[in-house]
């Protein structure tokens, strides 16, 4: 199918690598020109030269932490008319909730909360002046089924994604859709580290852990991000217009729900 949004812009935040990488690729596929960032410059160059050289669009790298003002101010200079924002960041580090003092709870609730607000704000007029606009915050299956360890995830994605069901009502009559996709576990760097820290807390190899995770998920694996990606790309199609204010969890089938 094609996705009708060859020469757009879109403007991947924390893309260097995992699932923002693939909603970049997936993006890149549909010949869509993208402002892609990270902090590390090194491995957010190499993956716009991969993804310039395979797919032939337009790919500019803007190195920086999307969490402060300068952050987000560079990836909006570079992509001051965005059609397509995928707000994406690190997630906050696992715990328990007695060790986390007001400015750890201030971090994660401004880097998975405030920061992609901010970064709507400061595209969502423009894409309802130009009638056309895609929005998706990669949040988390936590927002669903809650993580004990990831209480700081649980609760700052939960508030965007309150703030963004109403929001995303708001905008569709403009063409302007808002969504989030909630990732379950996914092979990336991330959830390496986590199973790592998991590990270590039951006295298990990393290995050993991820067995017992991929043979308890009804899939019998973790998902790509091939497929995350290629989910974001439908949410961001130009078919896609009549699909606002949605959690859309790819989890593999873990959550045990009916709906
Ligand atoms: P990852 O493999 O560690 O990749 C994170 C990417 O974001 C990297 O490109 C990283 O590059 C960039 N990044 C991190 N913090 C940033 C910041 N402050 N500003 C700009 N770029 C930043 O992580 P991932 O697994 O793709 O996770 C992405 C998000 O999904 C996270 O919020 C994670 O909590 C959430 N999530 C992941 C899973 C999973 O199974 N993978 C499940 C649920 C939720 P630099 O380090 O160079 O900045």
């Amino acid at each position: 199918m094609d996705l009708g949004i060859r020469g757009r812009t879109a403007l991947v935040c924390a893309a260097s690598k995992g699932l923002g990488k693939g909603c970049a690729v997936a993006l890149a596929r549909e010949g869509v020109n993208l402002v892609i960032t990270a902090r590390g410059k090194e491995e957010l160059e190499k993956t716009a030269e991969e993804i310039r050289r395979t797919y032939k669009v337009k790919v500019d790298a803007v190195s920086g932490d999307i969490t402060t003002p300068q952050g987000r101010e560079a990836a909006l200079k570079a992509a001051p008319a965005a059609d397509i924002l995928v707000n994406n960041a690190g997630g906050p580090p696992p715990g328990d909730f007695r060790e986390w003092d007001r400015d750890t709870w201030v971090k994660a609730v401004d880097a998975n909360m405030i920061t992609p607000i901010l970064m709507i704000r400061a595209v969502v007029d423009g894409m309802i002046a130009r009638k056309f606009g895609r929005i998706v915050n990669i949040t988390s299956g936590a927002v669903k089924a809650p993580i004990p360890e990831l209480g700081l995830s649980n609760g700052a994605r939960t508030g965007l994604t309150g703030f963004i069901a109403g929001l995303s009502r708001t905008t569709v009559r403009h063409n302007v859709t808002v969504n989030n996709l909630l990732p379950g576990p996914f092979e990336t760097d991330r959830l390496r580290s986590n199973l790592e820290f998991n590990a270590k807390k039951l006295g298990k190899t990393a290995a050993e852990l991820r067995k017992v995770r991929t043979d308890a998920n009804p899939a019998g694996r973790f998902g790509t991000i091939e497929e995350f990606g290629d989910a974001c790309a439908y949410l961001c199609s130009a078919q896609a217009g009549f699909v606002t204010g949605q959690n859309f969890l790819m989890d593999g089938g873990a959550y045990p729900g009916t709906f």
